[in-house]
C-alpha cells in the first residue's frame, strides 16, 4: 500500500524514495521541550512615548527653572511613577518634568532595570520638576531643590517584592545599592541618602540627608553647563 509519508521519513541514502516505517518501540533519544509560559508583552518603551524637546536647566538646582521641559511618562520599562505626597501612582501631571537629559537617563534606568533584575519589583520615580520648574512647594512634599529639571527622587526597592512605599525597615539593601551603582555609572553628580539606610558610595558624590530614609535623590549634571 503507498501511502503519502512526511519528507523526513524518506531514506536519505536512496534516490528511489522508499518509505521508512516508524518503529514503535524506538524512543526519542530528545525529549521534547517543555511547554514555555506565555510571553509577557513587552511594555511600550517609555522612550518611544516621550516628546522629546531640547531642555534648558535655567539656574540652579536650588534657585532655577526649566525651559522647555520634558514630562516623564506614568509609567515605562522597569518605571512607574508615584507622588510622594500620597505615596501612590501616578506621578501626577506637574510633578514630572525634567530635561530632557534626565528624563532620558530615567527611562535607560528603567530598562536596565527590568533587564538586569526581571523578578524584582518596578522602580518607583517620585519628583522631577514642576513643568518650568522653580520653586517646587507643596502640598504634602515640597523640595529646596528640584528646579531646574535636573533632580529626581527614586524610591528604595523593597525587600519584599511589592512596590509600595519603602523605609529602613523594609527597603533590599543590596538591590538599592544596585541603583545606586548605576546612576553613579552614568555620571550622577550627587546622591542623597537617608541617615539610617546601609548603603554607600564615594563620598564627594553620596552624601547622608535628613528626609531621605525612603527614597534616593539623585542628580544630573547641566548637560551644557552651569552658565545658563
Ligand atoms: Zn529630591
Amino acid at each position: 500500500m503507498v501511502s503519502l509519508l512526511p519528507i523526513a521519513a524518506l531514506d536519505e541514502r536512496g534516490g528511489s524514495a522508499t518509505a521508512v516505517a516508524a518503529d514503535p518501540v524506538i524512543e526519542r533519544s530528545t525529549p521534547a521541550p517543555a511547554p514555555q509560559p506565555p510571553r509577557r508583552a513587552r511594555p511600550p518603551d517609555a522612550a518611544e512615548r516621550v516628546v522629546w524637546r531640547e531642555s534648558i536647566a535655567s539656574g540652579t538646582p536650588n534657585n532655577g527653572r526649566l525651559v522647555r521641559g520634558v514630562q516623564l511618562p506614568p509609567t515605562g520599562e522597569g518605571f512607574y511613577g508615584y507622588d510622594p505626597a500620597i505615596q501612590r501612582p501616578p506621578g501626577g501631571p506637574d510633578r514630572q518634568w525634567g530635561t530632557a537629559k534626565l528624563v532620558k537617563e530615567i527611562t535607560l534606568l528603567g530598562r536596565w532595570w527590568a533587564r538586569t533584575h526581571p523578578a524584582a519589583p518596578r522602580l518607583g520615580i517620585g519628583d522631577l520638576s514642576r513643568p518650568t520648574g522653580g520653586f517646587f512647594g507643596g502640598p504634602g512634599v515640597g523640595h529646596l531643590s528640584h528646579q531646574n529639571g535636573l533632580d529626581v527622587d527614586i524610591r528604595l526597592v523593597r525587600s519584599d517584592g511589592t512596590e509600595d512605599g519603602a523605609h529602613a525597615g523594609n527597603y533590599d539593601a543590596e538591590r538599592t545599592q544596585d541603583v545606586i551603582d548605576r546612576l553613579l555609572a552614568r555620571g550622577a553628580n550627587l546622591i542623597l541618602i537617608g541617615p539610617n539606610l546601609d548603603l554607600h558610595g564615594p563620598s564627594r558624590v553620596v552624601l547622608r540627608w535628613p528626609n531621605h530614609d525612603d527614597h534616593l535623590h539623585a542628580r544630573f549634571p547641566d548637560p551644557d553647563g552651569p552658565a545658563n
